[in-house]
């Protein structure tokens, strides 16, 4: 099957995040299995979603990762002219939820598989196909973490995420925290006598925005990112009855986006400190049953990988151009370098088309990622 014949398939497969992703999942496996190809489904908890793990080539030794998400963002909400998950094809687009992020992608890598499996690999590829990657870059955490326990470490991954196919270095890291104020309830009219959970958590909000202002610093700046520092915002917040009741409780979400190289755990320390030690005595001064907990909510490392590595020399020579960008949104790419494996991100498709209605990915970019795999064939043989 062409890139355009499995994209097809893998789009009418319904892969919210939501959803099982395990149809979709079967099919790959089954595509895989006719071509000669064993793969290992990991599961999660309740069994409802898989990844999929396989190798084409020698197995006594690391290989280049393929690696893709099978999920993709919902479209509720979202004014869709055509279907979204069946693809249509218009003028040298192909529509549909997940063709550029990043169904494209895993078609354009299954294609590949029966020049894979046809070429004498010198050194393996593996398929590294998750699922919830777009509520957090949850499913493949537990492949990196069975990687950990194989003897063979792989050389090399790339994420196939779409940047038009210019290679990517580097990305930014996520941190995003959920706050709950318990404040203590009372008449309006008695205000001091109560503890106001809004009012806290507005402290606490004008605080990051404070920390958010400092890593604005030019100090703190690399140029390769935009913006070219750590950002820090608050995006929700939730709180409040009745203006004549003092609100016991508000909560609210704020993320940091880091540059790799800075910790965001500094920020959720910082404001802890803020809590326990200026905030909480003098709550608890009038309520002792008050408190601020903070919850994580998701979690992701930045990605910084060097040019003069060898991951780098090998995308440039598979994208033919070494003008390394970085990108805006974060991959699984930064739990690959984490674990020790030089990642990179390079993939078919424009993200200004993901997660909109209408989504679609130019056949222009699909045969170049094609064209892409097989010098990967070419590369990887003998
Ligand atoms: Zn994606």
């Amino acid at each position: 099957m062409t890139s355009q014949e499995l994209l097809g398939k893998l789009v009418g497969f319904d892969t919210v995040s939501r959803e099982s992703n395990l149809a979709l999942i079967e099919f790959v496996r089954n595509y895989l299995s006719q071509h000669g190809v064993d793969s290992e489904l990991i599961h999660n908890e309740d069994g409802s979603k898989a990844n999929l793990w396989a190798t084409i080539g020698p197995a006594d030794r690391g290989g280049v990762v393929l690696s893709g998400h099978t999920d993709v963002v919902p479209v509720d909400g979202q004014p869709w002219m055509l279907p979204a998950f069946e693809m249509t094809e218009r003028d040298g687009k192909l529509y549909g939820r997940g063709t550029t992020d990043m169904k494209g992608y895993l078609a354009c890598v299954l294609a590949a598989v029966p020049s894979f499996k046809a070429a004498k690999l010198e050194t393996p590829v593996h398929l590294a196909f998750s699922y919830d990657e777009e509520v957090g870059c949850l499913g493949v955490r537990s492949i990196i973490s069975m990687l950990e326990d194989r003897p063979h470490k792989p050389l090399a991954c790339i994420i196939g995420e779409p940047t038009e196919l210019k290679p990517v270095l580097g990305h930014k890291g996520k941190l995003g925290v959920r706050c709950r104020v318990h404040g203590a309830p009372c008449h309006s009219a008695y205000a001091p006598e109560g503890v106001n959970a809004i009012e806290t958590a507005a402290k606490m909000i004008v605080r990051l925005n404070q920390i958010g202002d400092r890593l604005a610093d030019p100090a703190h700046h690399d140029e390769r990112f935009y913006p070219p520092f750590s950002t820090v915002q608050t995006g929700v917040i939730e709180g409040g009855r009745a203006l004549n009741i003092v609100p016991s409780e508000c909560r609210f979400d704020w993320e940091v986006r880091s540059l790799p190289g800075f910790d965001a755990n500094e920020v959720e320390r910082e404001m802890r400190d803020y809590a326990d030690n200026e905030l909480l005595p003098r709550m608890r001064a009038i309520e002792a049953t008050t408190d601020i907990v903070f919850e994580p909510l998701q979690a992701y490392p930045g990605l910084t990988t060097e040019a003069s590595s060898e991951v780098a020399r090998l995308i440039a020579t598979l994208a033919g151009r070494d003008d390394f960008g970085t990108v805006a949104y974060g991959t699984e790419g930064g739990l690959f370098h984490e674990a020790g494996i030089p990642t990179v991100v390079c993939g078919p498709g424009c993200m200004d088309q993901g997660h909109k209605p209408d989504e679609f990915i130019a056949i222009e970019q699909l045969e170049r990622c094609d064209a892409m795999m097989q010098r990967l064939v070419e590369h990887l043989s003998a």
